[in-house]
This record gives C-alpha cells, sequence and structure tokens, in this order.
C-alpha cells in the first residue's frame, strides 16, 4: 500500500505551490556511464508539469535533515502514470546513491512540477548547452519544439556513450555538438566555450538554456551576449556546483565562504 508524504514534504510543497506525492520505482537501467533512467510511477501528469520542469525527489532522511534533490522530467506516460528522469550517478553524492540503489517498489517523496524555465515562445531557434545532467529537460524540451523551427544543442560528455540523442518533430532543424571534455575540470568552461565559438548561429531571433555546472554557467553569458543575446534571450540554471555537495534543499551553494 501506498503510504502518505511526510508532513515535512507536505508543508514545503505548500511554501513552493507545488503538489507533494509518494511515487513508487518502477525501473531503473543505466544509459551510459554517467546517466541512470529512473521511472517513477504516481500523479505523474501533474509532478511532471510542462518541458523544462523538475521533480524534487527526497533521497536521503536522517534524524536530524532531509537531503531533496532536483531532477528534470525526462519524459511523462500519463497511461500508464508514470515518468522518467536521467540523473547523474558517475560522482558521490546523495542523489547519485539514490539512483543507483532505488529498486523496483521502493517508495519516495516528490514534489512537483518544479522550476520556472520553460521553452521560449516566438523564436526561430534554440541554443541549449550544458553537461549530461541537463540532457533529460534539453531533450524533452526540444521534443516540444513546434516546427519550423531549430534547436542547437552543444553538450560537454566525459565518455563517448554518454552521447545520447533524441527524435525532434519534422521541420524542426538539428546541429548538435557533443565536446570530450578531455579530463578537464568540470568547472573549467573551456569545452563549451570552444564549441559556441565553432557555432554558426542562425539568423532570426533565438533563445539560449544554460544547464549545468556553476562557474561553467556563469562564464558562457558574456560569450553568448558577445553573439548577439539579449540577457532576456538567455535562461540560465545552476544544476549543481563543482567540489561542493549541493544544500539539502536541493540548490547549489551560491556563496563562495
Ligand atoms: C532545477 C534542477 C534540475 C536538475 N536536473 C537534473 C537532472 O535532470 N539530472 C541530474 O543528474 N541532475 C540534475 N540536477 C542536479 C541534481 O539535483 C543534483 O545536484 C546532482 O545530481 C548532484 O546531487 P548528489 O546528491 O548526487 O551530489 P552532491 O551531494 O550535490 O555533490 C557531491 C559531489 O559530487 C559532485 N557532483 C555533483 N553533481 C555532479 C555531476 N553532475 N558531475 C560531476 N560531479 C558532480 C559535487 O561537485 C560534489 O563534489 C538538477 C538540479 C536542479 C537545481
Amino acid at each position: 500500500m501506498t503510504r502518505s508524504p511526510l508532513v515535512h514534504s507536505l508543508e514545503l510543497a505548500a511554501r513552493l505551490g507545488a503538489v507533494a506525492s509518494v511515487c513508487e520505482v518502477v525501473t531503473t537501467s543505466p544509459l551510459s556511464p554517467s546517466l541512470t533512467a529512473v521511472t517513477l510511477r504516481g500523479n505523474a501528469p501533474t509532478l511532471a508539469g510542462q518541458p523544462g520542469n523538475d521533480a524534487m525527489i527526497l533521497v536521503g532522511e536522517s534524524d536530524e535533515h532531509v537531503v531533496r534533490r532536483r531532477y528534470s522530467v525526462r519524459s511523462v506516460d500519463e497511461e500508464r502514470d508514470e515518468f522518467t528522469l536521467w540523473v547523474t550517478t558517475g560522482h558521490d553524492g546523495d542523489g547519485s546513491h539514490w539512483a543507483a540503489s532505488a529498486a523496483p517498489g521502493d517508495q519516495v517523496d516528490v514534489i512537483g512540477p518544479r522550476g520556472k524555465i520553460l521553452l521560449a515562445e516566438d523564436v526561430d531557434w534554440h541554443l541549449f548547452m550544458g553537461d549530461v545532467s541537463s540532457l533529460a529537460a534539453f531533450y524533452r524540451m526540444a521534443e516540444s519544439i513546434d516546427a519550423p523551427s531549430q534547436a542547437l544543442f552543444v553538450v560537454e560528455i566525459s565518455h563517448s556513450e554518454d552521447a545520447l540523442t533524441t527524435q525532434l518533430a519534422d521541420g524542426v532543424g538539428v546541429t548538435g555538438v557533443f565536446v570530450d571534455r578531455a579530463q578537464r575540470a568540470p568547472n573549467d568552461p573551456a569545452g563549451l566555450l570552444s564549441g559556441l565559438a565553432a557555432l554558426t548561429l542562425p539568423p532570426g531571433r533565438g533563445h539560449a538554456y544554460l544547464f549545468g555546472e556553476f562557474s561553467v554557467m556563469r562564464a558562457l553569458l558574456r560569450p553568448l551576449a558577445d553573439r548577439g543575446l539579449e540577457s532576456t534571450d538567455v535562461s540560465s540554471k545552476s544544476f549543481w556546483r563543482a567540489g561542493r555537495p549541493n544544500a539539502a534543499h536541493g540548490e547549489p551553494v551560491k556563496s563562495d565562504d
């Protein structure tokens, strides 16, 4: 029998204007050296929200504190009442441990839908830049682009098998660049900067979505401005920070203390 959400999940969801539900793990499957797909069942259409939204998962709990991590929804199957997350598991953290050890039948508190960055309307092209942690969001968003349009991807990967792809609607042109991290530090923006420099941006108005490591996201803002994007044409969100665990509520630590 499915239990009820914990009281602090219900309170947090109310504060966030979201919904707390208990979901059941249906399957987990490794997709690549860095990513594991986790499919959850329960209240899926609500928790999954729209392309760009994420769900907040309770990944660890002790007497003292609760650890939540946010994962973009990769896909939703309304008929089955299921949604799937792509979770990075190539590092040592509460979220990666949760995904690596999750088993069918596990029950987990989920708060959703979360997140404010959705697909921009009335633009001619969409530019998605980040690392593997951003692929779920990028592909769900890109799959919802109406033709005619163009989607451009610059994604840094550490393993060639992380170069997962997707199929977009007919009439949506795709330019995809996977940049090899080549042993660079995860907060070194050089890879994405060189990928951007090599890219010819299409004519017309575009919107850029930057999801990934804290310092890398910051380093991309100026070069995008130099390429003609107004600040309102760029949506940036740090997903994690090199060398620093995310805070218990799921956000990367912003201060340098
Ligand atoms: C809105 C939002 C959406 C997100 N969507 C996704 C998503 O779809 N998929 C996803 O995997 N993550 C996503 N994240 C990031 C996710 O919430 C976690 O921060 C991340 O999985 C790390 O959590 P953790 O508990 O495993 O590690 P933490 O305890 O946060 O960190 C432990 C250590 O691992 C390092 N680390 C953390 N993440 C990575 C990484 N990706 N690569 C290398 N080292 C890392 C940290 O620097 C730290 O040193 C999202 C974050 C936000 C805010």
